[in-house]
């Protein structure tokens, strides 16, 4: 690990004017569970490092006008906990309770999961099917930006070394639909996933009204799966038709051979587990 200056800022601001003073040679440190690893493993090397622990803004989960405003201090622990989280979107309470640990959830922040952009993190399939937008400040003023414009590759985002993610928007999940988080998980319960599937649906009639599927894990970034969502909406809910739907996600996945699993297998568990979380959402479990 390499020698680096070690800020302990006590307001936003003053963190947004090291940021501004160091640039790229500053590396925010929120809950650490990430950071410490990829510092001592010297996958990168900042002269300066800008801790939040000190930080007593942005930590707050409120909701208004069907939008849960949940701040990028928080811990993951606070989104499961949260009964305006619960109310509002269960699916994202689900989401955030898979994750890791207890221990791990107690420290680890929202903002600083969005900016580690793991693809493999349980959150984002959910973040992306509920519409969800990413506050991004910086000493040059603030971004809202669409979560999915946020993931860019592997550890990859479109934030810029200067911001702090200060805000998560969520948008309410709509009331009357099913929703359901799946995350498969051949080895130990800790583990990320080998493939991540949240749905959330609606039928009608025997129709499906509403469907949205994303999933996590097999691909660069989470992907939402718009191409099963646009071949099911205004079909028959039946089960040939969600087994056919299904079939889609093997041409939008791009999984890799890891220790959770051949890319070959991700590509077929992908397939069995979105039909799952179909099958769930839309009454045919
Ligand atoms: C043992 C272990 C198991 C895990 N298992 C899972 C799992 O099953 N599912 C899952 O989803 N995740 C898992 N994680 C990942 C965990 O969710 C992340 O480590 C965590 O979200 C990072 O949050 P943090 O606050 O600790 O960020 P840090 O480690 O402090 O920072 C991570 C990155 O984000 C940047 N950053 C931090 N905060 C901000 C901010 N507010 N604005 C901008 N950039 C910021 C940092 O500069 C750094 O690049 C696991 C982690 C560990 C260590």
């Amino acid at each position: 690990m390499n020698d680096f200056a070690f800020h302990a800022p006590e307001t936003l601001d003053e963190a947004l004017g090291l940021l501004a003073q160091h640039g790229a040679d500053a590396k925010v440190m929120a809950g650490g569970t990430s950071l410490t690893t990829l510092l001592k493993q010297s996958l990168i090397a900042p002269g300066h490092i800008v801790s939040l622990h000190r930080v007593r803004e942005c930590a707050a989960i409120e909701a208004s006008d069907g939008v849960i405003r949940i701040g990028g201090l928080a811990t993951q622990r606070d989104v499961e906990l949260s009964p305006v989280v619960k109310e509002r979107a269960p699916l994202l309470a689900e989401a955030y309770r898979r994750v890791a640990t207890v221990r791990i959830r107690n420290v680890a922040t929202v903002g600083g999961g969005v900016a580690q952009a793991d693809p493999a993190m349980d959150p984002p399939p959910s973040l992306l099917i509920l519409g969800a937008s990413v506050v991004a400040k910086s000493a040059r003023g603030e971004r809202v930006i669409p979560i999915g414009e946020v993931y860019a590759d592997y550890y990859e985002t479109t934030l810029e070394p200067d911001e702090i993610v200060t805000e998560l928007r969520v948008p309410a999940q709509p009331s009357g639909a099913a929703w359901t988080y799946i995350k498969y998980l051949p080895r130990t319960e800790d583990d990320y996933a080998t493939v991540s599937v949240a749905a959330i649906g609606r039928a009608e009639g025997g129709s499906v009204a509403d469907v949205r599927v994303a999933l996590g894990a097999v691909a660069p970034t989470a992907i939402r799966a718009s191409v099963v969502e646009d071949a099911l909406v205004g079909q028959p809910a039946t089960s040939d038709a969600l087994r056919e739907a299904s079939q889609a996600v093997s041409e939008i996945v791009d999984p890799t051979d890891d220790p959770r699993g051949s890319a070959w297998y991700k590509r077929d568990m992908s397939v069995v587990f979105t039909r799952r979380a179909l099958e769930q959402v839309l009454g045919l479990a």
